[in-house]
């Protein structure tokens, strides 16, 4: 029991330092900021918050490698929250001059770790960078091999770019059915107390829990069924 509740200040604690060291961070404050976060992982090696913010800083002061690094080691921490980490990190190597080398590494998180808005990030790089036919191919594999509601909907969302004009008014039509079915179930769910909500909280405002909110929708909805 003891070492039941130390972990939970442990994580109490560095969630704090966290806090001021995102503020310190707002204030341009980098060197304060980054003992703050080194000290939380201290208290909690484990604690996501500051890897990423580490990444974050990392970023704003212009050393993309550090950047990186940091966001990588989500992937060992809690991989749950890797979505968190993917917009930056495809940035940081766009910024870098290695956009394929970003793509490949949120491909590999996707494949390790499937989620929506992991799928999302991926599919966003791909059109981007290789056009409507290769984003609708990744939607699709992932839907074959996660099916969900909120695959369903991404994919036709895919399916639409790709598909003749004289289409698209069709699957317009679906996709709207669908989707507003699943803005329903396209939220976060506490795992202590069950509270949802749209945005993702790194404190949840139903127990006021930290770090109790998986960045993952509630996307269990099976359309096997
Ligand atoms: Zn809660």
């Amino acid at each position: 029991m003891p070492n039941h509740s130390d972990h939970l200040w442990q994580k109490e604690i560095a969630e704090f330092r966290c806090e001021m060291a995102a503020n310190e961070m707002l204030h341009d404050r980098h060197d304060e900021a980054r003992r703050l976060l080194d000290e939380a992982l201290v208290v909690n090696r484990k604690c996501v918050r500051a890897t990423l913010l580490l990444g974050d800083l990392a970023a704003k002061v212009g050393d993309g490698e550090t950047a990186i690094d940091c966001w990588k080691r989500i992937e060992q921490q809690n991989p749950v929250f890797l979505a968190l980490a993917a917009e930056k990190l495809l940035a940081v190597h766009i910024q870098l001059g290695r956009k394929e080398q970003g793509i490949q590494l949120l491909r590999g998180w996707l494949e390790r770790h499937p989620s929506l808005d992991l799928l999302d990030s991926v599919f966003r790089a791909e059109l981007d960078n290789d056009g409507a036919e290769a984003a609708y191919a990744l939607v699709r594999d992932e839907l074959r091999r996660n099916p969900t509601l909120l695959g369903l909907d991404k994919l036709l969302e895919a399916q639409i770019l790709v598909a003749p004009p004289e289409k698209r008014a069709d699957l317009e039509l679906i996709k709207n059915l669908i989707h507003n079915h699943t803005r329903r179930v396209a939220r976060y769910r506490c795992d202590a107390c069950g509270f949802k909500a749209r945005q993702f909280y790194w404190r949840c405002p139903g127990c006021g829990g930290w770090e109790t909110y998986p960045p993952k929708r509630t996307e269990e909805f099976d359309i096997t069924i």
